[in-house]
């Protein structure tokens, strides 16, 4: 397989989206380094990779910690003996109208899923360069770093900028072989659409499940995403057929056409 014995990082892989990616690259013959929050969460997957046949270490991070990312890329290097792709996958949402918003939750929401990928970025592009290799840098955004969603303003101007800084580090390291591309998921039922759901029914009197099932009835394939929708297209961006594509954000939406 293409990524047979590549080690591969993936962060928030304790749960959803990231634990899918984790699998799926596992399946395609990856070893990988699961960073999360949750040792127990990490453990159950690790455990699962194992199975699967490849090697996997874990490694508590906060990703909107610079030095601890940067301590987690060291850590899949020494334990995995080597490091080849970095996915900056954890995140968090945030519900609520643009005037609701506060200056603290604005800066945690940011302080994940921008800074976090910026250092993320940071971590992997300095450790390809000082193996003198290349490497693949795989960053989360979303249909809302392509389109405002009401509501979801803040979370909608952290993925718009999650593409702005793909493009731009694409552009900052192609000269090292190194390429950054981004993956936008569309309604995907993990546990952050089920806080989505809650929150839209409080503030707007919805019913529960009411937000979810409106948004899927919006997607042109009719039926939600699944994990493992989103890690087919981020294997294909962690193996060799993507070697041309560099600054690209691809949509994986199933053609989501409510917004
Ligand atoms: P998704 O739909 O993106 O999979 P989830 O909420 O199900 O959403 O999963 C996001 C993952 O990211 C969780 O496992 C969560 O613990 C992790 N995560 C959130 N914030 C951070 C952080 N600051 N550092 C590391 N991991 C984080």
């Amino acid at each position: 397989m293409s990524i047979t014995g590549k080690v591969v990082l993936v962060t928030g892989a304790g749960q959803g989206i990231g634990r899918g990616i984790a699998l799926r690259l596992a399946h395609d013959g990856a070893d990988i380094a699961l960073v999360d929050l949750d040792q127990t969460k990490l453990d159950a997957v690790a455990d699962e990779i194992r199975q699967i046949g490849r090697r996997a270490t874990t490694f508590i991070a906060d990703v909107s910690d610079r030095a601890q990312v940067h301590a987690a890329v060291e850590h899949a290097h020494s334990e995995l003996s080597g490091f080849d792709v970095i996915v900056n996958n954890a995140g968090i949402a945030l519900v609520g109208p643009i005037s609701d918003a506060t200056p603290e939750e604005v800066s945690k929401i940011w302080s994940v899923n921008v800074d976090g990928v910026l250092w993320g970025i940071q971590a992997a592009a300095a450790k390809f360069q000082a193996l003198g290799q290349r490497g693949k840098i795989i960053n989360a955004s979303s249909i809302a770093g392509h389109d405002g969603f009401a509501m979801l303003g803040v979370y909608s101007a952290t993925k718009f900028a999650v593409r702005a800084l793909t493009q731009a580090a694409a552009k900052e390291y192609a000269s090292d072989g190194i390429t950054v591309n981004a993956y936008c998921p569309g309604v995907v039922g993990t546990d952050m659409w089920v806080t989505i759901d809650k929150r839209f029914a409080e503030l707007t009197g919805a019913p529960e499940g009411a937000t979810y099932e409106k948004f899927v009835g919006g997607i042109a394939l009719g039926r939600a995403e699944t994990p493992d929708d989103v890690a087919g297209f981020v294997s294909y961006l962690a193996g060799p057929d993507s070697d041309y594509m560099t600054g690209q954000a691809g949509l994986i939406d199933g053609g989501l056409v409510y917004r």
